[in-house]
């Protein structure tokens, strides 16, 4: 797609004094006023230098701002609670930056209904907290669940911990608005999980990544509440094995299996290495299992988790396995496997990696990529963990050499296996800045340009999140 905004030329004290007219003085910053925090996101990706950033507090707000935007076909990059991984929110040239930040509120949780109402830059564990208070849960989670906002977690398609069981967040979402490039407010407020009356346009903007459109509400659905979980760690010697123990504890626990999260060798012994981490004392092994059941009554489901447990040891399927006896040892289980912020503090310069294979695919891909990268960089460290339930892997890299071919090279070590397999380069974090080279290992020619005339029809003017994705 062809760069072809105006920022360039157009008038931008024009543009600026106008944009002054619908916004209060603190609901604008201009040049250096803008603070260093809105000039990247988590990945560290560095972009242009934005013209002034905004914090609309209502969709009238967005849509007068996007319909000025148009007018003077200014860029416009989202911005939600800028964790994000792949560099999508980081800023273009002469472009505004709108945080939604300011437009946070639960408008309504419908328990009877089983939804949530919620404005986009709402952080997650809000919602959850609020979800919660009224008995039910919203099941989406993430590490960054206290910064990132529900906006910024549908524009990824955002995964987490539960996929297993509840899906991915366009499984949670029932409706949404949108302001559209030239200021339009698509509202599809949709509030039952059935309604086919024709084509449902919602999927399209869940995972755009701010280049479609702005999300500034949502319906999204809720589960019923739990109150706990049965948690243990589990070691197992290979990776068949896991999968056969995963397959089991689905069967055995009649699909209740909450979170099975897979931490390989290397990345137990990175994280047990750092000071907050507390790791049970276990037999070592080639693979540790975080599983987790979730429930509304975790003390009755405890016989029939211990029961599968042991069924498990005595197939030979689990080498040795410690049972959370208490929410704090719990929480201690789940801060190995979260402790991934730290690990990266640790080993930067880092190159990470969230990718996709087809479950039965992982073990073998695992260890080609391994062994691909022992080769031709034997002194770097390597970490492998990942959500294996629902085929994701990720893998931290480093620390690297100050040499952007280095960088290079180890991208396409990963990605030409994970092509092999006929995976994905991005699981749940989206393609951003930092994926964009590579997108053509994971879609091919027929979607891409299917991808670009959408983005042309929603978007003639290419301002919204231009040069990101496609
Ligand atoms: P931002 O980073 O602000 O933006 C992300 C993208 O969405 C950008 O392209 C931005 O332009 C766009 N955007 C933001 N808000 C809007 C909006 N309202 N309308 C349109 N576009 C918008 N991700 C997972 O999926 N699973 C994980 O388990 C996970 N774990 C993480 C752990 C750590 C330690 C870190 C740092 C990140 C992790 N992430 C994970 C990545 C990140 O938290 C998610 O991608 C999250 O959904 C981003 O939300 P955000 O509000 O921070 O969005």
């Amino acid at each position: 797609m062809s760069e072809n905004t105006i920022a360039g030329t157009m008038d931008s004290d024009e543009f600026l004094a106008s944009l002054r007219a619908l916004l209060g003085p603190s609901d604008l910053k201009v040049g250096r006023e803008i603070p260093q925090a809105h000039l990247s996101d988590w990945s560290g990706e560095s972009g242009g230098a934005p013209m002034a950033l905004c914090f609309p507090r209502s969709t009238e707000s967005v849509s007068k701002i996007l319909t000025l935007c148009h007018q003077h076909r200014v860029p416009v990059v989202p911005q939600g609670g800028l964790t994000g991984l792949a560099g999508g929110a980081v800023p273009s040239e002469r472009c505004l930056l709108l945080s939604l930040s300011r437009m946070c509120a639960i408008e309504c949780i419908d328990s009877l209904s089983a939804t949530a109402t919620v404005l986009a830059g709402t952080p997650l564990q809000q919602i959850q907290e609020a979800a919660e208070a009224e008995g039910m849960m919203f099941a989406l989670d993430l590490g960054t669940r206290g910064t990132c906002q529900i906006g910024g977690n549908i524009a990824t398609n955002a995964g987490g911990n539960r996929v297993i069981r509840y899906g991915m967040t366009r499984e949670l979402v029932l409706g949404l608005e949108v302001v559209l490039a030239d200021g339009t407010v698509l509202s599809m407020m949709n509030q039952m999980p059935k309604n086919n009356a024709g084509m449902d346009l919602k999927p399209l903007f869940i995972g755009s990544e701010g280049t479609l459109g702005i999300i500034t509400r949502a319906v999204l659905r809720l589960h019923p509440g739990v109150s706990g979980a049965n948690t243990a760690l589990l070691a197992v010697a290979n990776f068949d094995t896991a999968l056969k123990l995963l397959n089991f504890a689905r069967r055995q626990l009649s699909d209740r299996v909450s979170a099975f999260e897979l931490m390989w060798a290397d990345y137990v012994e990175g994280v047990s290495a750092l000071p907050s981490i507390k790791r049970p004392a276990m037999e070592s092994a080639p693979m540790l299992v975080l599983l987790d059941m979730q429930g509304p009554d975790p003390e009755q489901d405890n016989a029939v988790f211990l029961a599968m447990l042991e069924s498990a040891m005595e197939r030979g399927w689990v080498v040795d396995a410690a049972v959370a006896q208490s929410q704090r040892e719990a929480t201690e289980f789940w801060d190995m496997r979260d402790a991934v912020a730290e690990l990266l503090a640790v080993h930067r310069p880092t190159v990470n990696f969230d990718v996709s294979v087809p479950i039965a695919c992982i073990g073998e891909c695992v260890e080609r990529i391994r062994a691909a990268l022992e080769a031709a960089y034997p002194e770097m460290e390597r970490f492998f963990f990942g959500h294996i339930g629902d085929s994701n892997i990720h893998l931290v890299t480093g620390p690297l050499p100050d040499d952007p071919a280095v960088e290079h090279h180890i991208e396409a070590i990963v990605y030409d296996l994970v092509r092999a397999y006929a995976g994905s380069i991005s699981a749940e974090h989206g393609i951003g800045l930092h994926k964009k080279p590579w997108l053509s290992h994971s879609r091919n020619d027929a979607e891409i340009a299917v991808l670009k005339q959408l983005k042309a029809t929603f978007d003639p003017f290419n301002l919204l999140n231009p040069g990101k994705v496609l």
